[in-house]
C-alpha cells in the first residue's frame, strides 16, 4: 500500500497550490510517474514457486521500484521547498517526508544499506533545499536534520532487532526439524522407526501409483533372536542388532532404499523403482550373507539368521500400502512357519 500514499502526497501538494494550473502540465506528469509506480508495485507479485534466485531477483527488482519512487520524491520535496510558489504546500511536503522516512526506518530495516541510502534519497534534498533557503526555513532544517540522525539510529536498531527476531525463528525451526528427525529415527540402529515407516510407506506407495513405477517391500524378522539375548545377555544382543542393521545398510544401500527398524527384531526395506524380482535378488543376498557373517560382540563371535519376506506393490490386489504391507508379512510368517533363514514371497491372490 506503502506507493498510494506518495500519489496522495504529491496530489495535495499540487493542488493546495494557490494555483494548480500553473504547473499543470508538471503537476499531471507527477501525478502518473507516482500511479505509475503505485500500480507497478502492486503488479509486482511474488513468483508462484520461488527458489532463492528467483525470490533474490524478486526482492531486488521490488527494492528498484522504491528506490525509484523514493528517489524521485527526495526530489520533488526539494523542489518544492525550493520555489517560492509552493509556500502554501511547504508544510504538507515536509510532513509527507517526514512520514515516508518514519514508516521507511521501521519497515524496510532489514537492509540497513539501502535503507539508509533510502532515508538520505527522501530527505538530502529537502535539508539542502532548507539550509540554502530563508531564514524563517532555518528552524525547520535543524529540527528536520535532528529527525534525520534519530532516524537513521531507529534504523540501525529495528536492523538489530529483525534479525535478532530471525535468528531466534530460524533456531526454533531448527530446534524443530531434529526433535522431528530424532522421533523418527531410532536410537540403537540409527535407521527411520516405525513411525517414519509409516509415514513414508504410505507416500511411497501412491508416488509408485501415480507415477507407474514397481515398489517392493522386505520385511526381516531375526531367527530365535531371544536365544541371542538369554545366551550372551542383552547388551550383546543390542551389539548385534547395531550389526545386522549396518549389514542392510551395505546390502540395500541404494539411494532410494529406506531400510527401517520397525520394532524389536523386525526390520523393513522400502524399494521404490525396484521390481520384485531385483527385491528377492537383494533380499537372497542380504540372507546369505547375514547367515556367512561372524557378528563381533565383545570378545565372542555370534551367527545370527534371518527370515524374510518379499513382495511388489499390484494396485489392483492391494489397493494401498497396507494390502501390500499384509501380504509381506504373512509371507515372513510363512518363511518362520518353513523353518526360517529363508525367503518368502507374498501370495498375488487371497
Ligand atoms: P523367531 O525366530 O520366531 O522370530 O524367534 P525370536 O526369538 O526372534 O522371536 P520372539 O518374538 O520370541 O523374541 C524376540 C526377542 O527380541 C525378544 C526380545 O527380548 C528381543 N528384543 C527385542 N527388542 C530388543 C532390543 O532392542 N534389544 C535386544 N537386545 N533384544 C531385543
Ligand atoms: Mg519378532
Ligand atoms: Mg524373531
Amino acid at each position: 500500500m506503502g506507493g498510494s500514499f506518495y500519489l496522495v502526497a504529491w496530489l495535495m501538494i499540487w493542488l493546495s497550490m494557490s494555483d494548480p494550473q500553473q504547473i499543470f502540465g508538471y503537476g499531471v506528469l507527477g501525478s502518473i510517474f507516482f500511479a505509475v509506480m503505485l500500480i507497478s508495485r502492486w503488479l509486482h507479485q511474488l513468483p508462484a514457486d520461488p527458489d532463492p534466485p528467483a525470490l533474490q531477483r524478486w526482492i531486488n527488482q521490488h527494492w528498484a521500484l522504491i528506490i525509484i519512487t523514493t528517489g524521485i520524491w527526495g526530489l520533488v520535496n526539494g523542489l518544492v521547498l525550493h520555489q517560492a510558489i509552493f509556500q502554501i504546500s511547504h508544510l504538507v511536503a515536509i510532513i509527507g517526508t517526514i512520514a515516508f522516512s518514519t514508516a521507511f526506518a521501521f519497515t524496510f530495516a532489514m537492509r540497513l544499506p539501502r535503507c539508509v541510502g533510502v532515508l538520505f534519497l527522501l530527505n538530502l534534498p529537502g535539508l539542502l533545499a532548507l539550509a540554502r533557503g530563508t531564514a524563517e526555513q532555518q528552524p525547520a532544517f535543524i529540527c528536520l536534520a535532528i529527525y534525520m540522525v534519530y532516524l537513521l539510529l531507529a534504523c540501525r536498531r529495528s536492523h538489530i532487532d529483525y534479525h535478532n527476531t530471525l535468528g531466534n525463528e530460524l533456531l526454533l525451526l531448527r530446534q524443530r526439524n531434529d526433535l522431528e528427525e530424532l522421533s523418527r529415527t531410532d536410537s540403537l540402529t540409527q535407521l527411520g522407526n516405525r513411525y517414519q515407516f509409516n509415514d513414508l510407506f504410505q507416500t511411497m506407495v501412491a508416488t509408485a501409483q501415480r507415477q507407474r513405477s514397481p515398489l517392493s517391500l522386505v520385511l526381516l524378522d531375526i531367527d530365535h533372536f531371544k536365544r541371542i539375548n538369554d545366551a550372551y545377555g542383552h547388551v550383546a544382543g543390542d551389539q548385534c542388532l547395531q550389526q545386522f542393521s549396518e549389514l542392510m545398510r551395505q546390502v540395500f544401500r541404494r539411494d532410494s532404499d529406506v531400510p527401517l527398524r520397525l520394532g524389536g527384531e523386525e526390520f523393513g526395506v522400502i524399494m521404490p523403482g525396484t521390481t520384485l524380482d531385483q527385491a528377492i535378488q537383494l533380499a537372497e543376498q542380504f540372507r546369505t550373507t547375514l547367515a556367512a557373517t561372524q557378528l563381533r560382540i565383545e570378545d565372542q563371535s555370534v551367527v545370527i539368521t534371518t527370515s524374510l519376506g518379499a513382495g511388489a506393490y499390484i494396485p489392483e490386489v492391494d489397493r494401498n500400502g497396507d494390502g501390500l504391507y499384509r501380504r509381506v508379512d504373512a509371507a515372513l510368517y510363512q518363511a518362520k512357519h518353513d523353518g526360517r533363514n529363508c525367503l518368502r514371497l507374498a501370495q498375488t491372490r487371497g
